[in-house]
């Protein structure tokens, strides 16, 4: 029996994250985090805070971060919003542009975190379906809706599409708000921000977490016309002003400051991906050309749920997703080579015995 105050609670069904395990020794390839530490001028810029410091309150404006984003992306600070993690950001993107009570459309396969947002916002949504090869189809997003958001490469695909087709997109679309989620953009795509001065509508998000190796610090931002940006911003302080804290602001700066280590970071996991392509393939796995992080296969023997579980007994981790069209693929984080190795190994040895 529900209680009477329980009438009056919005209830959810939460997005899931990918499982976090305590163990110390493991091959963890579930959640999209890079192997490698972040850069050693972060490590610097941690070092140097003075911790008598966090009885302050961080700059709620961001400003050094937001002056250094700009710099790298050439744009300008008015143009750059800043937030703990991509999902912060994207959630304050579903509260602030998708107001209009017309349905905003994403693909079927996608995010998983999308329809969460707007089932806590209450925002209508129509899941646009993927064709046949987990492609987006362009044309099913130019009917009127409320918004557009997609990842590009998109999740848990890892397909990207060609800055021509996104810009199609957004053309199609002048009169809401288009979010492209760029979170995996920095593996071998080219970022739509350069459009942004072209099209007012347009939002562009990126995240430290994956490329910089920073998910634990969560700096996530977004990419726009000042005006969107500035709405967005009054949503945010009307929210929570102070979300970003005082290390994540430093060494978010430092990250950037090192834009050597970060190509070096981004090429380490691109070479591993495409060695890993080929040995996969060899062991009768199959997936598209993924410009991500990670690798989205089907074995053309094996359930996926059941080399998940054999996998996660020797401690080796992959994400799987009991959801439809995708039951039977796993999303294989790119971790090290040595990491990699370990995983090819088991394959190898399991597609041999069984
Ligand atoms: N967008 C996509 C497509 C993602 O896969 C993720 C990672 N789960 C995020 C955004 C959020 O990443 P973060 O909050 O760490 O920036």
């Amino acid at each position: 029996m529900r209680k009477a105050w329980e009438k009056n609670i919005r209830t959810v069904v939460p997005y899931t994250p990918g499982e976090q395990p305590k163990f110390l020794e493991m091959v963890k390839l579930n959640t999209n985090e890079n192997p490698y530490p972040p850069s050693p001028r972060v490590k610097e810029a941690l070092d140097a805070i003075n911790y008598e410091n966090l009885r302050l309150y961080p700059d709620p404006a961001c400003e050094e971060l937001v002056a250094a984003l700009a710099a790298r992306y050439q744009v300008s600070p008015e143009e750059v919003f800043v937030g703990v993690g991509s999902d912060d950001v994207l959630s304050m993107c579903f509260l602030t542009f998708f107001h209009s009570g017309k349905p905003i459309f994403f693909p079927d396969v996608t995010y998983s975190f999308y329809d969460v947002w707007a089932d806590v916002y209450g925002i209508p949504y129509e899941r646009q379906p993927l064709n046949d090869r987990f492609e987006i189809v362009k044309e099913d997003y130019y009917r009127e809706n409320g918004g557009v958001i997609f990842p590009n490469p998109n999740a848990p695909t890892g397909l990207l599409m060609e800055l021509s087709e996104i810009e199609e997109i957004i053309r199609h679309n002048q009169d809401v708000v288009v979010v492209v989620d760029e979170a995996y953009i920095d593996f071998g795509g080219k970022s739509a921000v350069e459009l942004i001065h072209k099209y007012d509508n347009l939002l562009v998000v990126q995240t430290f977490s994956k490329s910089r190796s920073m998910a634990g610090m969560r700096i996530g931002y977004a990419m726009g016309n000042k005006d969107l940006i500035r709405y967005l911003s009054d949503v945010k302080y009307s929210v929570n002003s102070y979300t970003m804290n005082l290390p994540a602001l430093a060494a978010g700066k430092a990250a950037l400051e090192d834009e050597a280590y970060f190509q070096e970071n981004v090429n380490r996991i691109i070479s591993t991906r495409e060695r890993t392509k080929k040995e996969l393939s060899k062991l009768g796995f199959t997936f598209g050309d993924s410009k991500a992080n990670f690798i989205f296969a089907t074995h053309e023997r094996f359930q996926a749920r059941e080399l998940f579980e054999a996998l996660k007994i020797k401690k080796i981790f992959v994400r799987y997703f009991n959801k439809p069209r995708i039951d039977n693929y796993l999303r294989i984080s790119i971790g090290t080579d040595q990491e990699m190795d370990t995983l090819l190994e088991f394959l190898k040895k399991y597609v041999k015995e069984n």
